[in-house]
């Protein structure tokens, strides 16, 4: 199909910003940068019919890190960069609440737990727990700047152990919670965010994918399964897990995420958000009904993919973790209602990439997990990267 002149003039005039993938990375970008110049002439391109990576298949945790994950982090990559990643994903999901409403988004600040079964059966050493909740909240609160009484900070995480009998699951023996986290509909703050920014006059095209791309000097020239290229001054790479396909040299490989739904379950004893195993297992209540997703552990091989199917070994080990630990002992096992995977982009440290690839091509990749909380400031830091006026 040869283009219009009308088309010419318009879907494939010029933009001052192509931006690839309406994800959280991409949408809040978008956002971002219409609030700093309505002006800006901003497209989206994304190879779906609705968005196809993560941010609508997630679990819906505005979580910023649980106390063993923070506490590896610091082995793997320092304190500093684990304070400033943490930083960065608190103040993202200050911005989401600065934004959108709660209703829209439905956000509700129902805390997270961190579960432990005790020391013989995991890596981490729960006598060790108090000494790194003392040491975490010293350390994160004025960074994060997070709520004071009485001129102190409060504590962000507490023991929580004594808990674990009313919340009704099993084997655990620790209990820590932090209840400064929230959670969402994913979808929705999607939604919400496609709205807002199409409203100042932002293009999405779906169903298209950028095939190839060529830096020159006046800005990039993009190829897409649509009948024309697509010129712009400047282009932004927000497809995540799926970075290496498009920049190859990138330290990004792809990691699903698989997660369940369960019927409604009565009598359901927790709300809020729960993590398990340096957060590779994590789960929350949706009403009354369980989602549970993770264990991408057992199975690292196999999971590092590009698949969105569901695999019957991952799923098997969700469903056990679910009746041998989450729901008390001799509860009839539930219906799972939905089965589904998302991808996430992982690398050998959990900090974003936001950087200059070729001229006038920059990436802002690899959310370690996380993105749900750390777009907003990913988005930010790109804007500026990019010098975007
Ligand atoms: C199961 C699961 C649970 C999770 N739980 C949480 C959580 O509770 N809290 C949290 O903070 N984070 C969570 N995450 C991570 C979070 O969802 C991601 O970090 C975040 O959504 C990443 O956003 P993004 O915009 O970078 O990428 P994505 O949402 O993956 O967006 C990238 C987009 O690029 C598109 N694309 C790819 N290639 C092309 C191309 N060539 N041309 C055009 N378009 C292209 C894709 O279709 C996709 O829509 C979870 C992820 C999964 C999978």
């Amino acid at each position: 199909m040869a283009i219009s002149v009308w088309e010419q003039s318009t879907y494939f005039a010029q933009k001052d910003l192509v931006i690839v993938g309406c994800g959280f990375v991409g949408l809040w970008t978008a956002y971002e940068a219409i609030q700093k110049n309505p002006k800006l002439n901003i497209t989206i391109l994304e190879r779906g019919v609705i968005p196809s990576g993560a941010s609508t298949r997630n679990a819906g945790f505005s979580c910023f890190g649980s106390v063993s994950e923070l506490m590896y982090d610091v082995q793997l990559m320092g304190e500093e960069a684990m304070l400033e990643t943490v930083k960065m994903r608190y103040d993202g999901l200050q911005r989401i609440q600065d934004v959108f409403k709660a209703k829209e988004i439905d956000y509700n600040q129902w805390g997270g737990y961190e579960l432990f079964e005790g020391a013989k059966k995991e890596a981490y050493d729960i006598s060790k727990l108090d000494d790194h909740i003392t040491y975490l909240n010293k350390i994160l609160a004025p960074v994060l700047k997070t709520p004071k009484k009485n001129g102190k900070y409060l504590p962000i995480y507490t023991n929580a152990s004594k808990e674990i009998n009313k919340l009704g699951f099993q084997g655990i023996e620790a209990l820590a919670y932090n209840k400064l986290e929230g959670q969402l509909n994913s979808a929705k703050l999607v939604l919400a965010l496609q709205k807002a920014v199409q409203g100042k006059g932002v293009q999405i095209l779906f169903s298209t994918e950028v095939k190839k791309f060529k830096s020159h000097a006046k800005g990039v020239t993009i190829t897409t399964n649509l009948d024309a290229p697509i010129e712009t001054k400047q282009m932004l790479v927000c497809t995540n897990g799926f970075a290496k396909l498009l920049i190859p040299t990138l330290d990004v490989v792809p990691a699903r995420g698989q997660v369940f739904v369960t019927e409604p379950i009565p009598n359901l004893k927790f709300k809020g958000c729960y993590h398990f195993d340096e957060g590779y297992y994590y789960f929350r209540n949706l009403g009354n009904r369980l989602l549970l997703g993770g264990a991408r552990n057992a199975d690292f091989k196999n999971e590092k993919t590009y698949s969105l199917d569901t695999s019957k070994t991952i799923q098997q080990v969700l469903e056990e973790f679910m009746m041998q630990r989450i729901l008390p002992k001799g509860s009839k096992k539930p219906k799972i209602e939905l089965r589904w995977s998302g991808t996430m982009g992982m690398g050998k440290i959990k900090k974003p990439i936001i950087e200059k690839v070729q001229p006038n091509v920059y990436c802002a990749v690899r959310m370690s997990g996380m993105g749900v909380a750390i777009a907003p400031i990913v988005a930010q830091k790109a804007i500026n990267l990019m010098k975007l006026k």
